[in-house]
């Protein structure tokens, strides 16, 4: 078994959807196909959601209505027979007559989740119809019917793969089983999602769910690269990751992969790879548990960094004083990335500042506070990499021109993370680029 997951851009025009249909049709086996939603539809749902929910109905219908149009557009080029184009005008009027229900409707939370799941459902109906007019054998199985959160809206996984297993066992004659990312059923029962970007950590639930041979997530790039390709010229594909580095490129930045994804396809020990849509025989980049130690593999950066320092005599030769600190965050649910201590102050950051006021308003009571917005945590990634002899001398004569905010080396083997401010970014992965890879 095989997943092969399409992102946004890979579905997002009438001829590349065509040509995944070639491409999954030619690969051997039985394999599950997990689709996004066209590209840029997502964006939009989320606008017209908004709009919907600040009561601002006319944005919202245009918005509709443009898309609409986009979609009518699609399915007439889609489809090469009067019979198909015809079915094709029916998907999209439907779903439209739908989401225009919604919009006149009593507009929550939850009708807002059902109106962001409208993309991955329109996509996959679209292809499974466009592989119908191949004569090409395949089902559409609803993602509805198996994926499912908890109510930590963590995926159930053991759940999803007690519901999936008997649906594929099913379908033995089927090669192509086509099924959304992204969506997914709550602990009420309601339609939700996986969060921005999901589809990616869908693909790697039902690889783990199946226990498949792997997992090829499709996107328009050959595979993670060495540094940000959107901001430095000259980067390479790295053809092999761990699963450990991956997740620490995926979670610091590299926008390729969602950050979870790693999580299941790690724990079930399921190969995850990397391909480009636009450039088939491209090697891309192979995840899975072999590696080798010591090679510095990727930098990724990570904007949107706020730092919080607390500085305090109280901590000298204190205990339990960092557990009231972590307390505070563990309050406000904020996840801490980075973490960096002297004996009277520590720093850490954040990238989710919805409640910053209310935390350090309590932080105030433990001592000074400062906070630094505007920040980027750069991360240098590679198996075992942080105790490699020399190799914080290289990253630091690479930053020497750079204010450095924080280092945090030695928390985990595999990452060595610097806190810089971001309009330093630029020339801090440039110079790494350089220092680490002799790429100029
Ligand atoms: N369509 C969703 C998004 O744009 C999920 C995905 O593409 O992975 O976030
Ligand atoms: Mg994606």
């Amino acid at each position: 078994m095989l997943v092969m997951k399409f992102g946004g851009t890979s579905v997002g025009k009438p001829e590349r959807m065509k040509k995944i249909a070639k491409l999954v049709t030619e690969t051997p086996g039985q394999k599950v196909v997990v689709l996004s939603a066209l590209s840029g539809t997502t964006n939009t749902l989320v606008a017209i959601g908004e709009h919907l929910l600040g009561n601002r109905a006319e944005a919202a219908e245009a918005e509709i209505d443009s898309l609409e149009k986009h979609y009518q557009n699609f399915v007439e080029e889609l489809y090469q027979t009067e019979n198909f184009k015809a079915i094709g005008r029916e998907i999209v009027s439907r779903f439209f007559v739908f989401m225009r229900l919604l919009a006149a409707g009593q507009f929550d939370d939850k009708s807002y989740r059902e109106l962001l799941a409208q993309g991955e459902l329109i996509s996959t109906e679209m292809f499974y119809q466009y592989l119908q007019e191949q004569k090409i054998n395949a089902r559409l199985l609803p993602a509805l019917h198996f994926m499912s959160i908890d109510e930590n809206e963590e995926p159930e996984l053991e759940k999803i793969a007690g519901r999936l297993r008997p649906l594929i066992a099913s379908l033995q004659h089927i090669d192509i089983i086509i099924t959304q990312g992204y969506i997914c059923r709550n602990h009420r029962n309601e339609i939700d999602n996986l969060k921005r970007g999901g589809s990616d950590y869908t693909a790697s639930l039902i690889g783990a769910a199946l226990q498949a041979e792997e997992i090829q997530i499709w996107t328009d790039i050959d595979g993670m690269h060495n540094n940000d390709p959107r901001v430095v010229n000259k980067t390479v594909p790295v053809s092999e990751l761990t699963f450990d580095e991956a997740s620490e490129l995926a979670y610091f930045g590299a926008k390729i992969l969602h950050p979870s994804t790693i999580v299941p396809a790690q724990k079930y020990n399921i190969p995850v790879r990397l391909k480009n849509t636009m450039d088939e025989k491209a090697p891309g980049t192979l995840i899975s548990n072999k590696g080798t130690s010591g090679a510095c593999k990727a930098v990724a950066a990570k904007d949107g960094i706020t730092a919080i320092n607390i500085k305090s005599s109280r901590m000298l030769m204190a205990y339990g004083f960092l557990r009231k600190v972590f307390e505070v965050f563990e309050r406000y649910k904020t996840p801490i990335d980075m973490i960096s201590t002297s004996e009277v102050a520590v720093s850490l950051t954040i990238d989710n500042t919805r409640y910053l006021n209310e935390i350090t308003g309590e932080l105030k009571k433990f001592g000074s506070i400062e906070v630094d917005t505007d920040q980027t945590i750069v991360c240098i990634v590679g198996q075992r990499i942080s105790g490699q002899k020399g190799i914080l001398e290289r990253v630091f004569k690479a930053l020497h021109d750079i204010p450095v905010r924080m280092v945090s080396a030695g928390g985990s083997a595999n990452n060595i993370s610097i806190l810089i401010p971001s309009s330093f970014k630029k020339q801090a992965l440039l110079a790494l680029n350089e220092q680490l890879f002799g790429l100029i």
